[in-house]
């Protein structure tokens, strides 16, 4: 048995015991330099993977390696020149994926085709961490990249702010231009759909504009929650998409909830986007926070000591967008101040990004209004005695989360809904405490609102 063949069958079983998540970001790109004498050397790109590799996986690694070779006795991780062009043999090694294998093989004019179609070159399925949070996500949205149109069509992937929707329905587009397809993409969000639309209106080019959209083969469509109550747009939107739905062609769209809680979304857009596939991305858990920060340091080539990562995982638990904020200042202390990162260090600067949510000046006002943005309602008419169905709910979500989140006593929540009773705003604070208990779709909504009330 070579090295290799012995690393690659260690490598099948390692992958069985541990996270994908895990797997895909500590052993990408390793290898065995050297195996002489019972001592194993691994080879690694980088001095997180030695850490990682070294002290929490020696145990598996070791017991792997026996199976195959009983003489093993000693496991030590060296940083060795990883290279990507000539890497597809270890990259295989590593994990036989589609994506792996094509990692080294990015079309010359990549960056420039992906811009074309209005994408980020920089958002890739490679970069991206699965975690349990967004693995469903993910492979929907990989599944899609391989087989336009025929798969999942629509997709639509729902969830908070900076879980990484955008990431994805990115990836999926730079995937099919580094396969070198001619297909024509173009990712947009819902806005700038809108404004097109509008502008198009203005210059009377209406048909040119959708004789354009109606050539796309893969049409991303990001934020779709902006087109709840445009009635006009979601006309034509749903004229073109049913359009390219009728040609097979590829649609992805994005929202933060899902299609049923859209508000004043057309019954037949709705329909469309149900008669697809739907699936959600939540918050990370730890170990895929974890996961996260060491990829991004190990992308930037930037070292912090592992008790300091796990604090700020530890901490930094709403989304992927905070916990690259927390990371860019630390890296940005560090540059000012040369200063290696510690524990009350990070405790200063994190300070700052967790209290400016709960502790500093969240009030009653801000809540209302997040509340009403959500649910698309006028904020005069939460105050009003009208007694239509949603704008009860919306009413009793803003009493609640004004009595949860600042602890505002319930006469002054009363007060603020144009005088109402005190009875009134605990019942209020006590039915949407007991159905968010059994009410998923409620308790997504929910943490939408709460996201938006304290995005940075
Ligand atoms: P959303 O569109 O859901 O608001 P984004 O896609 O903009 O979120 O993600 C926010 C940031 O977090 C981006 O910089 C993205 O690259 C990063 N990110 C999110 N999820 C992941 C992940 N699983 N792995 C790596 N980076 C991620
Ligand atoms: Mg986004």
């Amino acid at each position: 048995m070579t090295n290799e063949e012995l690393w690659e069958a260690a490598l099948g079983e390692i992958e069985l015991l541990i996270s994908r998540a895990n797997f895909s970001t500590w052993f990408k790109n390793t290898t065995i330099l050297s195996n002489e004498n019972g001592k194993v050397v691994i080879g690694v790109p980088n001095g997180f993977a030695k850490e990682w590799l070294e002290n929490k996986y020696r145990h598996y690694i070791l017991e792997s390696l026996r199976h195959f070779r009983q003489d093993i006795k000693e496991l030590s991780c060296s940083i060795y020149n990883y290279q990507e062009p000539e890497s597809a043999r270890q990259v295989d090694a590593v994990r036989p994926t589609a994506a792996s294998k094509r990692m080294s093989s990015f079309p010359a004019n990549f960056a420039k085709i992906s811009q074309e179609s209005n994408l980020n070159p920089r958002y890739l399925f490679e970069n991206f961490i699965i975690g349990e949070s967004n693995e469903l996500a993910r492979a929907a949205c990989f599944a899609v990249s391989q087989n336009l149109g025929r798969v999942y069509n629509p997709l639509f992937i729902y969830g908070g702010v900076g879980l990484g929707k955008t990431h994805l329905l990115q990836s999926i587009g730079n995937e099919v231009i580094k396969n070198s397809s001619p297909k024509k993409i173009k990712y947009i969000t819902s806005e700038r759909f809108a404004n097109g639309l509008i502008e198009s209106i203005k210059n009377q080019s209406t048909n040119q504009f959708k004789e354009e959209y109606q050539k796309i083969d893969l049409l991303i469509i990001d934020d779709i929650q902006f087109l709840a109550g445009k009635e006009k747009t979601q006309n034509e939107f749903f004229h073109i998409f049913n359009a390219l739905y009728q040609l097979n062609k590829q649609i992805v769209i994005s929202s933060d909830r899902p299609p049923k809680s859209i508000p004043t979304i057309e019954e037949r857009l709705r329909s469309r986007f149900e008669g697809g596939m739907i699936t959600d991305i939540g918050k990370p858990d730890l170990e895929t926070r974890m996961a996260i920060l060491k990829a991004k340091l190990a992308e930037r080539d930037f070292a912090v000591k592992e008790e300091v990562l796990h604090y700020i995982a530890e901490n930094v638990k709403n989304n992927v967008r905070e916990l690259e904020g927390a990371l860019n200042r630390v890296i940005a202390q560090y540059e000012l101040n040369q200063i290696q990162p510690d524990i009350p260090f990070i405790k200063n600067i994190l300070s700052e990004i967790i209290s400016s949510g709960k502790k500093a000046g969240v009030q009653s006002i801000n809540i209302i209004k997040t509340v009403c943005d959500f649910y698309n309602i006028d904020d005069k008419k939460l105050a009003s005695k009208i007694r239509k169905r949603e704008l009860v709910r919306a009413r009793q979500v803003a009493m609640y989360l004004i009595r949860k989140e600042i602890n505002t006593s319930y006469p002054t929540i009363g007060e603020l809904f144009g005088g109402r009773d005190h009875t009134t705003a605990l019942h209020a604070y006590e039915k949407i405490e007991q159905d968010l208990e059994k009410d998923e779709r409620l308790k997504e909504e929910v943490n939408t609102i709460m996201d938006r009330l304290y995005m940075p």
